[in-house]
């Protein structure tokens, strides 16, 4: 059985200046580099890509953007492309969260797009998928994930499977407060893995998926120490250094 790295984001969403984000990186730097056999990402607004790139620059703290469009370019105001983020030095893409599905009329579609342009310019996507609280009311969860995770790999070579990240977010964790139990984590996932499976048996043991949803220092290590869970995409708890860096010290212990 390969080992997966385990791997804990912090997505800032619209939260952090350029300063902001320059003294959060001095901060967390020193509590992360002394961290071994987990992957910490920083999933930052554009605004302040380059000066975390920058501030993480020798750390192997990856920083990553929280979305993009698929063109390399061409007339589409307001929108950023692949090779703008990898000329910055950015490591990964936020694609489909679902504050970009909901708010801003993201599409499985568009993001059959994005999914393979982001690995063709070197881009680690996390592709992030997950339900309602009515359609888990309903039981529809495992029919909702198949069909954004079939729907948003559609485009990717199997070979390739493997280099995505997927982050199950149940909507109605994410920004609540209401966590996922270990077990509705574990079973989203293994889900979500099994799905990949159906494409490439070798990338459904490769894949990371994470867990996102309310994830905090007191209840990371329960979720993390389930074995399809293989880290988390963080909010709220991000914003902190401390806080960041006491989830990423869970994900050490939990393996
Ligand atoms: C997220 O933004 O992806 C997320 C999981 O947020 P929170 O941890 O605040 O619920």
């Amino acid at each position: 059985m390969p080992e997966r790295t385990p791997y804990i984001a912090g997505n800032w969403k619209m939260f952090k200046t350029i300063a902001e984000a320059r003294a959060f990186a001095k901060d967390f730097r020193p509590r992360a580099e002394g961290v071994e056999g987990v992957d910490v990402g920083l999933c930052v607004p554009f605004t302040a890509l380059a000066a975390t790139v920058e501030e993480c620059d020798g750390s192997g703290i990856k920083v990553c953007a929280q979305n993009m469009h698929y063109e390399p370019e061409g007339a589409y105001t307001g929108e950023v492309s692949p090779p703008m983020l990898t000329e910055l030095g950015v490591n990964g893409v936020v694609l489909g969260h679902s504050e970009r599905r909901q708010y801003f009329g993201e599409t499985d579609r568009a993001l059959q797009d994005k999914v393979p342009a982001a690995l063709a310019a070197g881009l680690e996507p996390i592709l992030c998928v997950g339900e309602s609280e009515e359609e888990r009311e309903e039981g529809e969860t495992e029919r909702r994930l198949r069909h954004q995770v079939q729907e948003a790999l559609e485009k990717v070579d199997a070979a390739d499977l493997g280099k995505v990240v997927i982050a199950y977010e149940p909507i109605w964790a994410i920004g609540t407060g209401k966590v996922a139990t270990s077990e509705q984590a574990q079973d989203a996932i293994a889900f979500i893995r099994a799905l990949v499976g159906d494409r490439s048996k070798e990338a459904a043991e490769v894949v990371r998926v994470l867990y996102g949803g309310s994830m905090k220092p007191d209840n990371a290590a329960e979720i993390l120490a389930q074995p399809d869970v293989d880290g988390g995409l963080v909010g709220g708890a991000s914003l902190d250094p401390e806080s960041f860096a006491a989830i990423v010290r869970a994900a050490v212990n939990a393996k």
